[in-house]
């Protein structure tokens, strides 16, 4: 198996869901409150998956994007996190709308997914049920987490590892 691999992963979701918070919360296992929604990201994250060293670049992308922008970023892409917020429905019913636009920009083929209902730990504020994001995932053929960035409880860990392990799994058999 290939040492050194690389992964482009961008992150996508309406603002506020709390993308940043999970990518900070990945790269760094704490939870920073507040990020200029405006900004948008790249890191890079050398990791340790089943023995290769697996370089991640994550984009984070930002609330005002613009479609030219968004196809871009799409376009760059080959693993993808659709973020919706579990107290927010509004963000769940624009989860469906991205995945169509991401597999126009690109073949389904070239698409590796996961969805992510994040704020799991505002249950009492909770729009949508756990039953109804593991359906949607169901839809849209991919793995399915639900998570806090503030606390830390789900496995965005084991989210980004596996999402890192199918995108390079794809490109072997490609
Ligand atoms: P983005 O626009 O999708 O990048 O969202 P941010 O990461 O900037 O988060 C938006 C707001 O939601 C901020 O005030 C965060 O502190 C808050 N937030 C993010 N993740 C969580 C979470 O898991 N639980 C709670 N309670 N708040 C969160
Ligand atoms: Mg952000």
């Amino acid at each position: 198996m290939a040492k050194c691999a690389e992964v482009k992963i961008a992150v996508f979701g309406r603002a506020g869901v709390g993308k940043s918070a999970l990518v900070v919360r990945f790269l760094t296992k704490r939870f920073i409150w507040e990020y200029d929604p405006t900004l948008e990201s790249t890191y890079r994250h050398q990791a340790n998956i089943d023995d290769d060293v697996v370089t991640m670049e994550i984009l984070d992308t930002a609330g005002p994007e613009d479609l030219l922008q968004r196809e871009g970023h799409m376009r760059w892409g080959e693993g993808f996190v659709i973020v919706y917020d579990i107290t927010d429905r509004g963000s769940f019913d624009e989860v469906m709308p991205l995945k169509n636009f991401l597999d126009e920009i690109k073949k389904p083929k070239n698409v590796t997914l996961i969805l992510v209902g994040n704020k799991a730990d505002l249950e009492h504020a909770r729009q949508v049920s756990t039953e109804e994001g593991e359906k949607l995932a169901t839809e849209l053929a991919c793995a399915f987490y639900e998570c806090s960035a503030c606390t830390g409880e789900g496995s965005i860990h084991e989210a980004f590892h596996e999402l890192c392990r199918e995108v390079r799994r794809r490109k072997m058999v490609q």
